[in-house]
């Protein structure tokens, strides 16, 4: 899967994608980032990507432009249309199944604004879809890019060793994960859960299994409320609130 990354700082992702998983992912060709720098498309002697605000008020606003060349440029060299993702603090929060979805794609173009953001034009005319990493403001979309890139990445099969820690990680199934322990089995007084050295393998994906709903319906029971429950998760469930409802 290709991201081309529109954006004035390339330098800020040089470091999130030349470590551990994408740096391999990358490796491999599973994952293809293409930065470019908006700045290569503007045409005057000093390079200007941003102008004051029409009306007047704080801060610079990324200009038209340069936005449009280079995706003009990305559409030719590619020779077919990928969804072109703003993003920005007003666009749709991004969750594990915006994620999913997204990793559908061959290839997405991201375009990160910076400053007051960008003209409202390059929304109007280019742009598929706004979105979100949550709702508090950056100073880029740089770091929500790589967030982005990141959470879509870990769906790319081949990109994980382990397909199946994908799955069982929080949100991919509607659940919370399950609690995880490693040496030593025990830490100032804190043991590991007896049943994980039992060896026994159904009951520990059991004991995960009840965790993971437990985790769910004490941290995150809207996500429990929207999930469709197989027998074996409603009898935990029912197991789980009769403990709680003992006091364990
Ligand atoms: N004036 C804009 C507003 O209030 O909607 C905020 C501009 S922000 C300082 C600059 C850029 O950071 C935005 O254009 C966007 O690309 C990025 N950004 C800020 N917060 C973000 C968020 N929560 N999710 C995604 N991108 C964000």
């Amino acid at each position: 899967m290709y991201f081309d990354i529109l954006t004035l700082f390339p330098g800020i992702f040089s470091s999130p994608f030349s470590e551990s998983i994408l740096a391999r992912a990358r490796e491999k060709g599973l994952l293809e980032i293409n930065l470019i720098n908006i700045r290569d498309y503007t045409h005057d002697k000093h390079n200007v990507a941003d102008d004051y605000p029409y009306g007047g008020g704080a801060g610079m606003v990324m200009k038209i432009e340069p936005i449009y060349r280079a995706w003009e440029d990305i559409r030719q060299q590619r020779g077919e249309d990928s969804p072109v993702i703003l993003l920005s603090p007003q666009g749709r929060r991004l969750d594990q199944t915006l994620v999913k979805d997204l990793s559908k794609e061959r290839g997405l173009t991201l375009i990160c604004g910076h400053y007051e953001g960008v003209d409202e034009r390059v929304r109007q005319s280019i742009v598929t879809d706004e979105i979100s990493i949550g709702d508090y403001v950056l100073t880029g979309g740089e770091i929500a890019a790589i967030v982005l890139v990141d959470a879509v990445a870990r769906m790319i099969p081949g990109v994980l060793g382990d397909e199946q820690s994908r799955i069982e990680d929080s949100f991919y199934n509607g659940l919370l994960d399950y609690p995880h322990y490693t040496r030593p089995r025990e830490f100032k007084g804190m043991e590991v859960p007896e049943i994980l050295l039992s060896g026994h393998h159904g009951e520990i994906a059991r004991w995960r299994r009840k965790q993971a709903l437990k985790r769910t319906l004490l941290r995150r029971p809207d996500l429990l409320a929207e999930k469709e429950l197989n027998p074996e998760d409603q009898e935990l469930l029912k197991e789980i609130k009769a403990e709680l409802e003992g006091g364990n």
